[in-house]
């Protein structure tokens, strides 16, 4: 039976997520932005929450956990390379170690770039990647640790899963990051025509997240950085992939 996924909106414009195993009745969440969100669509369900897997240490990401941990005594999961300034942690990991919810078994995968120990989930099984601020909806988190060739590598590594993967993000961007994209990709059809989806969906106050990884690799400009055509659009045909990767990071920071 695969993990069943519940997009929580938190702050202004996060989201977390909720996976439950409908066999074992065990309940994860990943990234803790906000307690009264979380508590509510738990409650919502009769879940009980069994651990938190956190992606990174920022704020908007952490802030809620107290709270949540006082009302489901949950274990509380991590990167080793963050420990010292995320919230205590049960269980420390790093790339290629595994986590648990019920008998499905998922991957870590190290992405650092928008913070050195910014973290993955792969649930192989169910086809689900939590990637937060890294691979996001039509963009990728700001490079606030990492270089462009840090996170070249990161989303690389999150580009060679399946097609059919969901892709779990952590914020709502995908409005403002799809005009961007249009500004750098304008003869990429695909792109065009998701972003009019994009714009009925937040018309109606609909989520844009989770996306699949072929949309993404189909529309999102950072997993295009080796493709022909947007090397053209970008005037860098000879460009190696990262720095290509690197000047669309700058063009959208200056967007
Ligand atoms: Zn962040
Ligand atoms: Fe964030």
């Amino acid at each position: 039976m695969p993990l069943q996924i519940v997009t929580v909106p938190c702050l202004s414009d996060n989201y977390a997520y909720l996976v439950h195993d409908p066999a074992s009745d065990e309940t994860a969440l990943v990234d803790a932005p906000e307690s009264g969100p979380i508590l509510q669509a738990l409650a919502k369900r009769g879940w009980r929450l069994d651990q938190v897997l956190l992606t990174h240490h920022h704020h908007d990401h952490v802030e809620g956990l107290p709270a949540i941990l006082a009302a489901h005594p949950a274990r509380v999961t991590g990167a080793a390379a963050d420990a010292h300034r995320l919230p205590p942690l049960d269980q420390e990991v790093a790339e290629d170690d595994h986590v648990s919810i019920g008998a499905e078994r998922g991957r870590v995968i190290a992405v650092p770039g928008h913070t050195v120990g910014h973290i993955a989930f792969h649930f192989p099984d169910s086809g689900l990647a939590f990637t937060a601020d890294s691979l996001m909806a039509l963009g990728c988190g700001r490079l606030f640790e990492g270089t462009p060739e840090q996170m070249w590598d990161s989303l690389s590594k999150l580009a060679a899963l399946p097609a059919d993967t969901l892709v779990c993000s952590g914020h709502e961007y995908t409005l403002n990051n799809a005009r961007w994209a249009m500004s750098v990709d304008p003869g990429n059809a695909a792109l065009s025509e998701r972003a009019e989806r994009v714009r009925d969906a937040r018309a109606e106050g609909r989520a844009t997240v989770p996306s699949t990884l072929s949309e993404e690799l189909a529309t999102n400009p950072f997993l295009r950085a080796a493709d022909a055509d947007l090397k053209a659009a970008m005037d860098m045909k000879e460009a190696a992939p990262v720095e290509v990767f690197a000047a669309l990071r700058r063009s959208k920071d200056a967007f």
